[in-house]
């Protein structure tokens, strides 16, 4: 349920809403916007009669809210939610984000090299995986922190923010250390330990879109996060598994304007996973961006043919100058932009 405090209501009436809100057993979690308070309550199985509220002094109206992902709602949080990075780099705003950078990092010449080439290119913001969650457990696992110290060093060279992946709690309370924004990857999204503790995590959270997850069971996961006090969520569609091999998952374009409908956290697209395939990557970033996502996640490599991991979707550094080319051309013709690098050092 949600609480619509009249414009003119003063505080000594919300926090009367507040306490027989939580009088009922539940928590209240206001949220002020620009004209009037809304509370919204949380911790409620089944729904809440209406009429403990309507009566009170300032309430306007009560609302009974239908989604099971209640923070996450756009019904209960109308305006986006905008993501800011140290760099100056938002995320959900105006202007699109785009990062790129290998799917692990395997050196420190072949981090520099990719980092120097999609900097240049435009990214502004640095992927590369230091813990790997590998369907295989023979095949390559990442480096660990050696892995988040290069790409830190990386960050700060070329004026980037740095996106990298935890796989588990040991690894977040790391990641948190060195990275701008946490991945949690599509093999952990429904990992329920993991989410909550990212929840309380002081950096934003990147959730991937699970392997074979429904949008509600996605947006329950960003739930998670969102319940434990982290509002900085950013939602990446990454391709979902299909009845069809031909492609290594199925890129769900129209999800992206689906859930910024549902919600408003911002959404980007993994057109890198979601194909599988080099040579597909350009396509489905001209129709992710076309499609009104926020950003976009590449992956890169300056050799893809000798890459540790995932190098038949990685481009070569040329090909993303093309696609960063293409992806400012449609973003332009939907009215947006995409946002620049500050800085291209070295
Ligand atoms: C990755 O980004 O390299 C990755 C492992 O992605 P996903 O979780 O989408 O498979
Ligand atoms: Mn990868």
């Amino acid at each position: 349920m949600l609480i619509v405090m009249s414009q003119d209501a003063t505080a000594a009436q919300i926090d009367a809403v507040k306490a027989r809100v939580a009088q009922l057993g539940f928590q209240a979690r206001p949220m002020p916007g620009e004209q009037r308070v809304a509370i919204g309550i949380v911790g409620n199985d089944g729904p809440v009669d209406a009429a403990h509220f309507e009566g009170m002094p300032g309430v306007l109206q009560a609302i009974h809210v239908a989604s099971p992902y209640k923070l996450v709602s756009r019904e209960w949080h109308r305006e986006d939610t905008i993501v800011h990075l140290p760099n100056g780099v938002t995320i959900g705003g105006p202007e699109i984000c785009v990062m790129a950078g290998p799917c692990a990092v395997e050196s420190r010449d072949q981090l520099l090299e990719t980092a120097e080439s999609v900097a240049r290119a435009g990214a502004v913001v640095l992927r590369g995986g230091a813990f790997k969650p590998r369907s295989n457990p023979y095949s390559f696992q990442g480096l660990g922190e050696p892995a988040l110290e290069l790409l830190a060093e990386a960050r700060d060279h070329f004026g980037l923010a740095l996106i990298t992946e935890a796989i588990d709690e040991p690894s977040l309370d790391l990641v948190e250390q060195y990275t701008d924004i946490i991945q949690l990857g599509a093999r952990s999204m429904q990992n329920f330990p993991l989410l909550k503790r990212a929840g309380r995590a002081r950096k934003p959270v990147l959730l991937k879109r699970g392997l074979a997850a429904t949008i509600r069971e996605w947006l329950l996961a960003a739930e998670y996060i969102l319940a434990e006090g982290n509002s900085q969520v950013i939602l990446c569609e990454r391709g979902i598994r299909s009845y069809d091999d031909a492609t290594r998952n199925m890129l769900d374009v129209i999800a992206i304007p689906l859930v910024k409908q549902l919600s408003h956290l911002p959404v980007i697209a993994d057109p890198s996973h979601g194909t599988g395939r080099r040579h597909l990557v350009g396509a489905a970033s001209r129709a992710a961006i076309a499609a009104d996502a926020d950003g976009l996640l590449i992956e890169v490599h300056r050799q893809p043919d000798q890459a540790m991991s995932d190098g038949a979707q990685s481009l070569f550094p040329g090909q993303f100058v093309e696609l960063m080319s293409e992806v400012r051309s449609v973003a332009a013709a939907i009215g947006r932009t995409v946002q620049a690098p500050a800085v291209v050092a070295r």
